[in-house]
């Protein structure tokens, strides 16, 4: 036991200190000092404290300046003082986020360089053993079952270490020491690939070859990964795509592809740096590039698309599988239509029936589903559209200035569509996977399941349940079931306020900011759907400045699918029952559903009105022609973006924006309503002249972004955040970005933090804490 005399510095060492045996260098060397502690592997370097004697700190502080490991680069060492806690011993925590010592839980790691030089060398114990995994990579977060983080509480605990690899998880000097996913052909999981009726076909070596065999074959087959099925087939085969879509009942959705090497994505996509580090870093995750005209995979991968999802092998067992194929595959996740992905082989037996010919498995069970995140780069960095794999579970610190006034944990159940949960305590947010769309007892399944992965995550229980201001979502209905259940208080925070509170706290931002809140649709406070919002917004409370022109939407939710009846409700606002079919192939006789949507707007009967953003999106994507039914969510908003994107290539700058006025109304004199007839009007002149429809688009984002910039300068608000899932559109993010700047306004845009729904929960929790900070004083209940 240390004495009170005993002194404790932080070390933090930056520069290239991961995967070069950092860690047990510094264990070895504090243990000679009998120095107690902790090393952790932290976002840019390693965190060291270290406790004892001040001259043996000191002795330990002086050698980590002198020597370290081969391989390693020290960049820069910073030390400083702090309170000693009395460790008993020196210890090698497992990687986690700096900052977040407490959760020593780090999400999965894609097979590190050194893993995959022993998979591929003969001579080594774990030649071609697909579950290899050393402290630098490997599963982590989908395969725990408890805290704190160690072999008994994962789902490796089945599996136990022979004498090979225990001695080297005992081994401090050793890659695998405290490696907890460690295995070997000997005491690890093992390959089993099934018929489609799950009958067992092969083995081992065997079930590899065979895979590979009906993959060339143009078969299905799904892959059990890291946290679920995939469903893999031959990316060079129109057919073998086309048979995935009808069998996935999915028509047009993009599917993301595996490619063998950067050197093959670049075959295919245009690759900046920047995207080129996301793929090959260890959170490894789906990044959507722009595909290469001259060069393209089979049109089925991501029809009438310029833009595809592209990935690396990020597992030993892709590793083995990409080598051999030596071609992309299509690897979607094996789910229904916006499900959670499927991780048990007996459940993908029953939901891929019909779909896979064949399911290569392995006996390693997955703890919790855990889908691919996917990654885009705007031209200000990249923004997470999905976040799961590889960056859950790290936290959100959240702004001293804030954290004073929060009182108790409060859980968060976030909106219906991209669903994740979030549990917020003290200073921090841990934000879950993205689970799904809340239409399916499936996802409400894995919702509740995330629920109870936070609080023992955390080790915490919350005080307070926020949820989303609709009254018929089904997170709001689980909220005002867990509330009840737990007694405690239920807050309903609005959706856009929610969006807006979420990018603030990613950012770390306090004071007031403009909240430009842009997405499909959400549940206003006059009970209308928003979704073109202009928030004055602080966490606590946010008032509605602007909003668009209110429309109303023929059909209601159906008009959600079918851009064309938004394209009528447009036109309907501008030229009135007359022109409302304007620009629709005059020739053409009515259609019956065309002369239904004109009754239900001239007798305004199932038309909600509505101020989305997204509607409008899909009225001009109509109007252009682009895209009349979708077949998955934002089609159409995507191809009006890839349009402009086309042209901005071309003519960078050189349109002038379509006049959106904001106007202030009588009846509400402090409420700005941004107009977009005149531009309707203007798109259809222009489509009458015929203006190529890419310039069209491209001056349809530029009128947002200078409409953004107009109410920037009449609110006067300094930050200006963008947010919601119109912000997934990295051309509208950029052109706003550009135009706020250029007026000296600070543009905050989403990055790790998705932008659509799946950011909600975040911050339904933030605005939550703090308004119940105002309320009574409410103490957590710790356990
Ligand atoms: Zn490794
Ligand atoms: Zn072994
Ligand atoms: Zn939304």
């Amino acid at each position: 036991m240390i004495t009170g005399l005993a002194t404790r510095a932080q070390v933090k060492i930056e520069g290239t200190v991961q995967g070069v045996g950092f860690r047990p260098f510094v264990f070895r060397l504090a243990r000679e000092l009998d120095l107690t502690g902790w090393i952790v592997n932290g976002a840019d370097g390693v965190m060291i404290e270290v406790e004892g004697a001040a001259e043996a700190v000191g002795r330990l502080i002086e050698r980590l300046r002198t020597s370290f490991p081969p391989g390693a680069k020290v960049e820069r060492i910073s030390v400083r003082s702090v309170p000693a806690v009395g460790d008993r011993e020196f210890m090698i925590q497992p990687s986690c986020e700096e900052g977040a010592k407490q959760l020593a839980i780090s999400p999965d790691l894609a097979t590190c360089a050194d893993c995959v030089m022993e998979l591929l060398d003969r001579t080594d114990r774990r030649f071609r053993y697909p579950w290899l995994s050393c402290t630098q990579c490997g599963p982590r977060f989908s395969m725990v079952t408890g805290v704190p983080y160690d072999r008994a509480d994962t789902t490796m605990s089945r599996f136990v270490l022979c004498e090979a690899c225990r001695a080297e998880y005992e081994a401090p000097e050793n890659r695998r020491f405290h490696a907890e996913s460690t295995a070997c052909p000997t005491c690890g999981p093992r390959l089993v690939l099934w018929g489609a009726g799950g009958q067992l076909s092969a083995e081992g070596e065997e079930a590899l070859e065979r895979t590979c065999r009906i993959i060339r074959a143009g078969g299905i087959v799904a892959v059990k990964g890291i946290g679920g099925f995939h469903l893999w087939v031959d990316a060079t085969s129109e057919e073998a795509v086309q048979r995935l879509r009808v069998r996935k009942r999915r028509p047009h959705k993009p599917f993301a592809v595996m490619f063998p090497s950067l050197e093959a994505i670049r075959m295919y996509c245009a690759l900046a740096p920047e995207e080129a580090e996301w793929l090959t870093s260890s959170e490894a995750p789906i990044v959507i590039l722009q595909r290469l005209k001259e060069i393209s995979l089979v049109q089925g991968v991501a029809p009438g698309s310029a833009t595809m999802g592209a990935m690396l092998p990020y597992t030993p067992l892709h590793h083995l599988l990409m080598s051999e194929l030596e071609a992309p595959v299509v690897a979607t996740s094996g789910n229904l239509c916006d499900e959670p992905i499927v991780t048990d082989e007996q459940e993908a037996r029953r939901q891929l029936a019909g779909i896979a010919d064949a399911f290569l498995i392995h006996d390693r069970p997955i703890a919790r589903p855990m889908d691919d995140s996917v990654v885009r780069m705007a031209k200000s960095g990249p923004i997470v559209l999905r976040r799961a794999r590889g960056l859950v579970p790290r936290t959100i610190r959240l702004p001293e200035s804030i954290v004073r006034h929060i009182q108790g944990p409060v859980l968060a159940v976030g909106g219906h569509l991209k669903n994740t949960v979030a549990l917020l305590d003290a200073d921090r947010v841990l934000l879950s996977q993205h689970l799904g769309d809340l239409s399916t007892l499936e996802t409400e399944y894995a919702v509740r399941q995330a629920i109870d992965d936070l609080q023992w995550l955390l080790q915490v229980k919350p005080c307070a349940v926020a949820c989303d201001l609709h009254p018929d979502y089904r997170s709001t209905r689980l909220a005002e079931e867990l509330a009840g259940r737990w007694d405690v208080p239920l807050i309903r925070v609005p959706h856009h306020h929610a969006h807006v509170a979420a990018c603030m706290a990613e950012h770390g931002v306090t004071g007031e900011v403009l909240g430009i809140a842009w997405d499909g649709s959400g549940y206003g406070t006059d009970g209308s759907l928003w979704g073109g919002e202009f928030l004055l917004a602080t966490y606590r409370e946010s008032e509605r400045l602007a909003h668009l022109h209110p429309f109303r939407l023929p059909g209601g939710k159906q008009a959600g699918r079918e851009p064309w009846r938004a394209a009528f409700a447009v036109r309907w606002e501008k030229f009135g029952a007359q022109g409302c079919r304007a620009g629709v192939e005059e020739r053409t006789e009515w259609k019956e559903q065309e002369k239904l949507v004109v009754a239900m707007l001239a007798r305004q009967i199932q038309s909600p009105v509505t101020t989305s953003m997204g509607r409008l999106f899909d009225a001009v994507a109509s109007m252009l022609g682009l895209c009349q039914v979708a077949s998955f969510e934002g089609q159409a908003a995507m191809a009006l973006e890839q349009e402009g994107i086309r042209a901005s290539a071309s003519v960078p700058g050189e349109d002038d924006a379509y006049p959106i006025p904001l106007d202030s109304r009588a009846e509400a004199p402090r409420q700005w309503i941004a107009d977009w007839r005149p531009m309707i009007k203007l798109i259809a002149d222009d489509l009458n002249r015929g203006i190529e429809r890419s310039r069209i688009a491209y001056r349809f984002h530029r009128s947002l972004a200078d409409l953004i910039g107009r109410a920037a300068e009449r609110v006067g608000v300094r930050q200006v955040v963008l947010t919601g899932g119109c912000f997934q559109n990295v051309l509208l993010a950029d052109l706003a970005r550009a135009r706020l700047e250029s007026a000296g306004f600070v543009a905050l845009t989403h990055r790790e933090i998705p932008p659509n729904d799946g950011g909600l929960a975040l911050g339904q929790a933030v605005v939550a804490a703090i308004q119940l900070g105002r309320r009574e004083r409410v103490s957590p209940l710790k356990g």
